[in-house]
């Protein structure tokens, strides 16, 4: 089955308005030449609105990077997501960052893929597993809580995008190699699958997270299972995020 693959950027807590719009016009006359590959920006909330003006026409996506499961009330700092539906396409959910430092849950997760899925946005659902999980071979055992505790009513049909980010490899310059991400990538398809049939498994796409540069992402490309990255740090470096989206799109032409 053919999957478009996409190239993801999370530019986490960096860039104030000027910065954000500078940066993705800079990076567009270049990204908009990769038409094999879906790009998607995912700026902070404030940036959305002025990055969405700078895109306006661009194949180039925008995504946001939370959201909050109610759809208003008295949540001091929160987004709801209505108020995402129709700024963006995409929002990235359960970020390891979210789940390290903002006690997200997997329940947490489940309740945030569901409002974004009523309100017609995409997630970018991304798991992973802790250094120690993986060091004493429970990886696959968590990836499996991660999905589970999530796919029961988050059904995959609805455009989800799957984030397989290892949370020992995010901005540690450590990266998973090709054939670990392709063996990890290929177990999700597995349970998904297995979950929600083979027309489902076949079709979501399932990105590799962790310190994707221009120098690994040929490799990670060039895996049968994997269907992108999602980019944290080479996301914010206009030449390294065209040349991974260059790469990414030329090797799964
Ligand atoms: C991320 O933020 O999702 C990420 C993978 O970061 P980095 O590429 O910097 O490791």
């Amino acid at each position: 089955m053919k999957r478009i693959p996409v190239i993801a950027g999370n530019w986490k807590m960096n860039t104030g308005i000027d910065d954000a719009v500078k940066l993705v016009k800079t990076m567009l006359p270049d990204l908009e030449k990769f038409s094999s590959v879906e790009k998607v920006v995912c700026p902070p909330f404030v940036s959305l609105d002025a990055v969405k003006k700078a895109l306006k026409e661009s194949s180039v996506k925008l995504g946001a990077q939370n959201l909050f499961y109610e759809d208003k009330g008295a949540y001091t700092g929160e987004v709801a997501p209505p108020m995402l539906a129709g700024l963006c396409e995409y929002v990235i959910i359960g970020h390891s960052e979210r789940r390290q430092y903002f006690g997200e849950t997997d329940e947490i997760v489940d309740k945030k893929l569901k409002a974004a899925i009523k309100n017609g946005l995409k997630p970018i659902f991304c798991i992973g597993e802790k250094l120690e999980e993986n060091e004493s071979g429970k990886t696959e055992l968590v990836l499996l809580r991660q999905l589970l505790v999530c796919s029961d009513h988050a059904n995959f049909s609805n455009g989800i995008i799957i984030a397989y980010e290892p949370v020992w490899a995010i901005g540690t310059g450590r990266a998973a190699t090709a054939a670990q991400a392709e063996k990890t990538i290929a177990y999700i398809r597995r349970v998904v699958t297995e979950q929600q049939g083979g027309d489902i498994g076949g079709a979501v796409r399932i990105l590799y997270g962790g310190s994707v540069t221009a120098a690994n992402i040929a490799e990670l490309m060039k895996q049968l299972d994997i269907d992108g990255a999602l980019v944290g740090g080479a996301s914010l470096k206009v030449d390294d995020f065209v040349s991974i989206a260059r790469q990414a799109s030329e090797i799964k032409k």
